[in-house]
């Protein structure tokens, strides 16, 4: 197998490494990841500002000489984009992101730059599974290598259903004890809406988005409660958004005619 890595937690992170390792006893792996964190930035893509390619290798402590590895001046997405069109140059079997550092469940899915770069591999036509780590305390990626194993291995021999991405939660052993692999759907989990306000050694105030009180669902049959109880969650993900229900209830707009801008008393005129 030719098998793609990607993460958003950056070309040294440990849990790419893992993931690369493991991917390497089924395949020939080749690795292209964003050189700094990029945790957040979804499905983004670089469309402004040049991209810059590095090979990294021993020197960086990446020392298995038979994964090829790129660092990436840019997003999850874009290093699947450059990977497969400009370092591979064709289209790998499988294309793999993470392990993250921390989950991806519930609406994460939406902001996950793991999870991007995965979809970015269904989007150009290869399957592709999404790995995040849960857990409260030290990070245990070695500890993952039996799960990672078990999910690629199913994945070498059954494959995936067309445009579907597999969102991968292994949680950690401090959560729970381990039970197995459960398909789930995706589950409600929320944030905190706090914002630290906070001055820099210039005296200029700064916000950061804070949110790191979460409320998740229980319910095993979801990726947030399956993780919770110990299951390593499985839920499928598809790059087609659209509200379907709702497509025949909005069909009323289809009457609309266009209406001229009222009159709005008291209005400034254009300078
Ligand atoms: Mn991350």
């Amino acid at each position: 197998m030719e098998i793609f890595v990607t993460n958003d937690d950056g070309v040294l992170a440990r849990g790419l490494r893992v993931l690369a390792e493991v991917a390497a006893e089924f395949g020939r792996v080749t690795v292209v990841a964003p050189e700094v964190e990029r945790s957040g930035v979804s499905h983004a893509i670089t469309l402004s500002e040049p991209l810059r390619l590095r090979e990294v290798g021993p020197g960086l402590g990446l020392e298995r000489t038979d994964i090829q590895w790129y660092a990436l001046s840019g997003t999850p997405a874009d290093c699947v984009f450059i990977g497969l069109h400009h370092v591979l140059g064709r289209k790998p079997d499988l294309v793999l992101s993470g392990v993250n550092r921390g989950p991806n469940l519930g609406y994460d899915v939406l902001y996950s730059g793991t999870v991007g770069g995965a979809m970015e591999g269904v989007i150009q036509g290869v399957p592709a599974v999404a790995f995040s780590l849960v857990c409260t305390g030290a990070y245990p990626f070695d500890a993952m290598r039996p799960h990672l194993r078990a999910v690629l291995a199913e994945v070498a021999a059954r494959g995936l259903p067309e445009q579907t991405l597999l969102n991968v939660n292994l949680p950690s052993p401090d959560l729970a004890p381990f039970r197995g692999f459960k398909v789930t759907r995706i589950g409600r989990r929320y944030y905190s809406n706090d914002i630290v306000v906070r001055t820099d050694p210039r005296g200029g105030e700064y916000l950061w988005i804070g949110g790191t009180r979460v409320t998740m669902e229980d319910d095993p049959e979801s990726d947030c409660g399956a993780v919770k109880a110990g299951w390593v969650s499985l839920t499928p993900l598809a790059p087609d958004v659209m509200a379907g229900d709702a497509l025949a209830g909005l069909r009323r707009f289809e009457a609309l005619a266009p209406v001229e801008a009222p009159a709005r008393a008291g209005r400034i005129r254009a300078l």
